[in-house]
């Protein structure tokens, strides 16, 4: 089974399996979180060990200083969670176009976090929030006990900081089990429709993404023997139209040791971008990482990009 998804690619186009252009550099600061979600790809937790040093930040920030106009996507654990979260988007905001933050919300209620979202709105961060429905349930059930009220107050709190007006506020949708997401346009209008009718809460745009078969969800799905089977649907659905905008085509992945990677699912199945010696790429070696042309490495999970209406960090590929 491994190189049929490359193969796949490549028959629709030689130039699919291969990196095009840098738009966006997501770092994955370390697996920390104050969460032990079910469908947690990364299988952070509070005794997440994996934390990035500021030498790494530091090296992270020489970088953007030289190559300004990219995406910053940061992203963990729980990111606030890394001490060196706040020097490091502090350093970076000057240069880049864009930062987006992916919070769990809840990180705002934890002691000695209780300054993120006024911070978060002075600098006008782009926040990416997880909510994996908009009913009690099924988000407790995912994310554990009580996240779901959480998740709501922390909204509410970022509303009122001009989230969901004058600063981006995007919620996360990923299914509560083993099958594909449902269309994101009408995903968007129920929760939009449900969180402001409910709750009063206002949000910029939903973006629905797959659960990769990666880390605790993996886990998961092997445990109640449905890893065969979820591994068929992803396949069973590739979706052509999806191929051309496969996120690593336009993303690199650094985590937190500074190794680079296609992205944060091959993060966490250690398949680092490769010299042609072998050898992983680091943070030094970003400008090759990035040529256009470099091959893209990949695997069976890769179907996750691709099932349905396609998947990536900012929602669907092929939403319409
Ligand atoms: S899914 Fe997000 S919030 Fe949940 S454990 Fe993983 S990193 Fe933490
Ligand atoms: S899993 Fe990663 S490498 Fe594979 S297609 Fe998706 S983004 Fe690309």
């Amino acid at each position: 089974m491994t190189g049929r998804f490359k193969s796949q690619l490549k028959e629709i186009n030689e130039s699919f399996i291969n990196f095009d252009r840098l738009s966006t550099l997501q770092i994955n600061v370390g697996d920390l979180c104050n969460q032990t979600c079910t469908h947690c790809h990364v299988t952070a937790g509070p005794n997440g060990k994996k934390i990035m040093s500021k030498k790494i930040f530091d090296k992270i920030i020489e970088y953007i200083k030289e190559n300004p106009a990219i995406t910053v996507d940061i992203t963990g654990g729980a990111p606030e969670m890394n001490p060196h979260f706040k020097y490091f988007v502090g350093s970076i905001l000057p240069y880049v176009s864009r930062i987006m933050v992916r919070t769990n919300l809840t990180i705002i209620f934890e002691k000695g976090y209780e300054w993120l979202p006024d911070w978060y709105g002075k600098n006008k961060i782009v926040l990416v929030a997880s909510l994996p429905c908009y009913t009690e349930d099924n988000v407790n059930r995912q994310r554990g006990k009580g996240v779901f009220n959480k998740s709501i107050e922390a909204l509410k709190i970022l509303n009122k900081k001009g989230y969901g007006r004058s600063i981006e506020l995007n919620i996360v949708y990923n299914p509560g089990g083993a099958f594909l997401p449902g269309d994101q346009t009408s995903l968007e209008e129920d929760y939009r429709h449900k969180l402001f009718s409910q709750f009063g809460i206002l949000f910029n745009y939903l973006f629905t993404i797959t659960n990769a078969p990666i880390g605790r969800f993996e886990e998961q799905l092997k445990r109640s023997g449905e890893h065969s089977k979820y591994m068929k649907l992803l396949m069973d659905n590739f979706n052509p139209n999806t191929a051309e905008s496969i996120m690593c085509r336009s993303t690199i992945s650094v985590n937190h040791e500074g190794t680079l990677f296609n992205c944060d699912f091959n993060q966490m199945k250690n398949m680092p971008i490769l010299k042609r010696s072998k050898v992983p790429l680091t943070i030094s070696d970003i400008q090759k990482a990035s040529e256009k042309g470099y091959p893209i490495v990949m695997a069976d999970h890769c179907y996750v990009c691709t099932a349905g209406a396609g998947s990536c960090c900012t929602g669907a590929l092929d939403a319409g």
